[in-house]
């Protein structure tokens, strides 16, 4: 039972003399806290940030001090992805194939300005324009780069946001359809996105005709300069 300020309260008579002794939880509170200070982040990094991410992990500033220090170097064995990095196309395939091999729960923490939004390289031809356009970001850390002290606090406001989550409500036990949550890539607007291939097949073949007839054209063009 809880009261109106949240806390724990039992309909079980306690006696007087052993009321110091007892400690009443609930479910949620005692899986959110084994899981926010055991978070397993994958080693992997994609630019200069990747820098900041590791002397966070060194001894000046141990990431040990919060049960992070396990950098796992297999996603399978990991529950946050640290993006730290600038995200180009040619990785997207990647990080998404190696998000979708972490088991759940899983949560990702979005490092710097390239990760948040492509950074100083937005307008690049081969940049995205923020992870979050293909996966599901918990935390966002600014910066260009972010220095270790800003990551230890994106670190801690994503164990604040597990600490409120609930069993009941998690969508990793939902029955739903888990595809609603899997991410699936969507390429940029230069690049093939496969689900247009019918089009593309139709523009490529209507062009690969008019190269081989240039007359047919040219043919036309007279036609809709008398109409
Ligand atoms: S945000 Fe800055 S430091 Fe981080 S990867 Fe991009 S350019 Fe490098």
């Amino acid at each position: 039972m809880t009261t109106a300020e949240g806390a724990l309260t039992s309909d079980i008579d306690i006696p007087d003399e052993a009321a110091d002794n007892i400690f009443i939880t609930s479910l949620d509170k005692i899986y959110n806290w084994s899981r926010k200070n055991s978070l397993w982040p994958m080693g992997f990094g994609l630019a200069c940030c990747a820098i900041e991410m590791i002397c966070t992990a060194a001894s000046r500033y141990d990431l040990a001090r919060f049960g992070m220090e396990v950098f796992r170097a297999t996603p399978r064995q990991a529950d946050l992805m640290i993006v730290s990095g600038t995200v180009t196309k040619k990785m997207i395939p990647t990080i998404v194939r190696l998000y979708n091999q972490m088991p759940e729960p899983r949560y990702v923490l979005s490092m710097g300005a390239c990760a948040n939004g492509g950074g100083p390289f937005k307008e690049g031809y081969n940049v995205l324009d923020g992870v979050d356009k293909l996966i599901p970001v918990d935390v966002y850390v600014p910066g260009c780069p972010p220095t270790p002290q800003a990551l230890i606090y994106g670190l801690i406001t994503l164990q604040e946001k597990i600490d409120k989550q609930s069993i009941r409500t998690v969508p990793w036990y939902r029955k739903e359809d888990p595809t609603e949550y899997v991410p699936i890539p969507v390429l940029g607007p230069d690049l093939v996105d496969l689900r247009q291939i019918d089009i593309i097949r139709r523009e490529a073949e209507k062009s690969r005709i008019d190269e081989a007839h240039p007359e047919s054209e040219e043919a036309a063009i007279p036609e809709a300069s008398n109409a």
